[in-house]
C-alpha cells in the first residue's frame, strides 16, 4: 500500500484534513471525508476547484493517484448543507439565535432577595446593620420556601442557586439531557449500530425529583370559563380536553416566580367517551392561533377532564392521589410531548432551549368528592425521554412507565431511579418499570377572589355562544345559533358580544363569508381595550354584510 497523502477539505461546516493512500479508490476518499466531518451519508460532491469545474467522481474504479490528487491539495465540498443540518447544533457551525422572552429578561434583572425585618428578640445591633437574623433570604432559600409552603423553587431561583458563589453576572451553564446517540465528526467510527464511542454515547440517567418549576402556578381568570368547559361533560357524560390560552406573568407569591394566567379554553376537534379521550388534528388551528396571538395571548397549557359521577348529585369520584397516581403514564408522555412543542428559550444551553412553561391541568374529583383542578408539569428529564422516544406507558398500570431497550436501530442509555427499601436504604433500580411520580412536579391552580376577564363575562341574563367542535344538539355553531346569540345584544353592546375567543373563531372561519382577512383591526381594538374602536369596526362593511346575510337566511 502506498504512503498516505493528506488533503485539505473545505466544507460549509469548516475545514478538515483527510489522509488516504494514493492507491485508495475515490469511493474510499469520499468515505474518509464523510467520516472526518461526521456526516450521515456521502451524498455530497467533491471538486478540485471552487467553481465546480474539476469534479472528483465518487467511484470505485479510479484511485486517488489516478485522479491526480497530490499531497497537500485542497478540495471543495458542495451540496452538503442539508447533511450538516442533520448534525448536532455545535457541529454545524450555524449559530443559534435565541430570543428570550420579555418576562424571563425582566425576572433575570430582579434581585429576587426577600427582605426581612429586624428581629425584635435576636437582632442585637444598631438600626441599619444586618445580622444572620435579618439578612434577606435568597430566592432559593429552603427555610423561606418551606415557611411559605412553596414546594419547589422557581426556575429563575434555581438559576441563581446554580450561579451562587460564581462572580457576578456569570452563570453555570445548563445542560439538556440527551437519550440518543449523536454521531459527530469527533467520532472515529461508522454510525451506530456499527460503532459507538464515549463521545456519541448518551450517558446513563439517574432520575430525581426535579427541584424547580418553570411555571409556579396556574390562575384561571374566572370560574365561568372553567364551568363553560365542564358543561360538555355535564351534558354528555364524556370527557373533554382543551387548549388553555392566556399569558405568563410574574407570580409574586414565589420569589422570581411565573404564573400561567388562563383567559380562555379552546376545544379542538376530539373523540371522547366516559373513559377515553383523543385530540384530533384541527383545521382551524392556524386561525385560532392567529386570533390569540393578535390579542396578546398564547397557548399556555392543556386541560382535560377525568370526571366520574357518584350517586350523590354534584359529587364525583376521587381516585387520583398519592396512593394511586396523579397523572397516568400516558398522560405524562402526552404532557411531555406538548412541553417539547413549546420549549422555553434561554441563552444558557447550547441548544438555546431548556424546559418549558407549558402546563397540564386535570379536572377530577378531590378527597371531598368535589370537582377540583390539579396542575402539573413534567420534568425536563421526562421531556428528554419523550423527545428521544425511549419511554412508553405500561399496559395495565397507569402509575408505571417503561424505558425501552436498545436495538440495532436505536441505542438507549440506562435510566435509573432510586427507591428506599424496607430498611430505609436507598437502592438504585433500572427504569423497567419506572414510577411516573418521579417525572412530575405539581403546581397550585387558583381562581382570584375578584374575577378577571380578558374576554367578556356575560351577565346571567345572556346565554354564551356555543363552544366549537362539540357534537351536541345544544352546541351547534351555525347561522341560527349565531343569530340567537347576537340577538341578545344591542348595537352598543357589540364589544361584549364579540369579546369571546369562540365567537371570534366562528366569525373568522365562516364558510359563506369568512371574515378572517378583515379581523386584524378588530383584534387590535380588542387587545387595546378600546371599545370605541371595537364599535367602529362593527359599523363597517364586513360586519354589516354578515348581519344582513344572517337576517336574510334566518328569517
Ligand atoms: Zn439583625
Ligand atoms: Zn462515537
Amino acid at each position: 500500500m502506498s504512503k498516505p497523502i493528506t488533503l485539505g477539505v473545505q466544507s460549509p461546516g469548516g475545514q478538515k484534513r483527510v489522509q488516504v493512500p494514493g492507491s485508495a479508490n475515490l469511493e474510499t476518499l469520499y468515505k474518509e471525508v464523510q467520516r472526518a466531518f461526521g456526516l450521515p451519508s456521502a451524498s455530497f460532491l467533491l471538486t478540485q476547484d471552487q467553481r465546480k469545474e474539476i469534479k472528483i467522481d465518487n467511484i470505485r474504479h479510479k484511485t486517488v493517484t489516478q485522479a491526480r490528487l497530490k499531497h497537500g491539495d485542497r478540495l471543495f465540498m458542495h451540496n452538503s448543507s442539508e447533511l450538516f443540518q442533520t448534525l448536532a447544533p455545535t457541529e454545524a457551525e450555524a449559530p443559534t439565535i435565541v430570543i428570550e422572552e420579555p418576562l424571563d429578561l425582566a425576572l433575570a434583572k430582579l434581585s429576587g432577595q426577600v427582605a426581612r425585618t429586624r428581629d425584635a428578640v435576636n437582632c442585637q445591633h444598631q438600626g441599619n446593620a444586618q445580622c444572620v437574623h435579618c439578612i434577606p433570604f435568597d430566592p432559593y432559600d429552603e427555610q423561606y420556601l418551606k415557611e411559605q409552603n412553596i414546594k419547589f423553587m422557581s426556575f429563575h431561583s434555581y438559576l441563581r442557586k446554580q450561579s451562587a458563589g460564581l462572580s457576578k453576572g456569570k452563570f453555570a451553564p445548563l445542560r439538556n439531557t440527551t437519550c440518543k446517540v449523536v454521531h459527530s465528526s469527533r467520532c472515529e467510527h461508522d454510525p451506530y449500530p456499527k460503532g459507538i464511542c464515549g463521545k456519541c454515547q448518551p450517558s446513563a440517567i439517574t432520575l430525581n425529583q426535579q427541584r424547580w418549576r418553570h411555571t409556579d402556578s396556574v390562575v384561571f381568570e374566572n370560574s365561568q370559563l372553567v364551568d363553560r368547559f365542564i358543561q360538555y361533560w355535564r351534558e354528555s357524560g364524556n370527557q373533554r380536553a382543551g387548549w388553555m390560552y392566556g399569558r405568563y406573568e410574574q407570580h409574586t407569591d414565589v420569589p422570581l416566580g411565573i404564573k400561567a394566567v388562563v383567559c380562555a379554553i379552546y376545544e379542538p376537534p376530539q373523540e371522547s367517551s366516559k373513559d377515553t379521550l383523543k385530540i384530533l388534528a384541527d383545521p382551524n388551528e392556524e386561525v385560532v392561533e392567529e386570533a390569540a396571538a393578535k390579542l396578546g395571548l398564547r397557548k399556555v397549557g392543556w386541560i382535560f377532564t377525568d370526571l366520574v359521577p357518584t350517586n350523590v348529585s354534584n359529587k364525583v369520584r376521587h381516585y387520583r392521589g398519592i396512593d394511586t397516581h396523579y397523572l397516568s403514564a400516558s398522560e405524562i408522555i402526552t404532557a411531555a410531548c406538548y412541553q417539547n412543542q413549546h420549549p422555553n428559550p434561554t441563552k444558557q444551553t447550547e441548544e438555546g432551549v431548556f424546559g418549558s412553561k407549558f402546563v397540564t391541568v386535570c379536572i377530577t374529583g378531590n378527597k371531598e368528592n368535589d370537582v377540583d383542578m390539579l396542575g402539573f408539569q413534567v420534568s425536563n428529564h421526562c421531556m428528554a425521554l419523550q423527545r428521544d422516544g425511549v419511554i412508553v406507558p405500561t399496559k395495565d398500570a397507569p402509575e408505571l412507565a417503561y424505558i425501552l431497550e436498545s436495538s440495532d436501530s436505536k441505542y438507549i442509555p440506562d435510566v435509573f431511579f432510586t427507591e428506599k427499601d424496607e430498611y430505609g436504604n436507598e437502592i438504585k433500580k433500572v427504569g423497567r418499570p419506572l414510577p411516573v411520580e418521579l417525572l412530575l412536579v405539581d403546581l397550585p391552580v387558583t381562581t382570584p377572589a375578584t374575577p378577571l376577564s380578558t374576554f367578556s363575562l356575560l351577565p346571567t341574563t345572556k346565554t354564551a355562544f356555543p363552544v366549537g367542535n362539540r357534537l351536541l344538539e345544544s352546541s351547534l355553531q351555525d347561522f341560527n345559533s349565531f343569530a340567537r346569540y347576537i340577538g341578545q345584544f344591542s348595537d352598543a353592546e357589540f364589544p361584549a358580544l364579540v369579546s369571546d375567543l369562540h365567537v371570534l373563531a366562528f366569525m373568522a372561519t365562516l364558510d359563506i363569508m369568512p371574515l378572517r382577512e378583515y379581523m386584524g383591526p378588530l383584534y387590535t381594538a380588542l387587545a387595546s381595550g378600546n371599545t370605541d374602536q371595537v364599535e367602529e369596526w362593527a359599523h363597517q362593511e364586513p360586519w354589516q354584510n354578515l348581519k344582513a346575510i344572517i337576517a336574510a337566511s334566518t328569517m
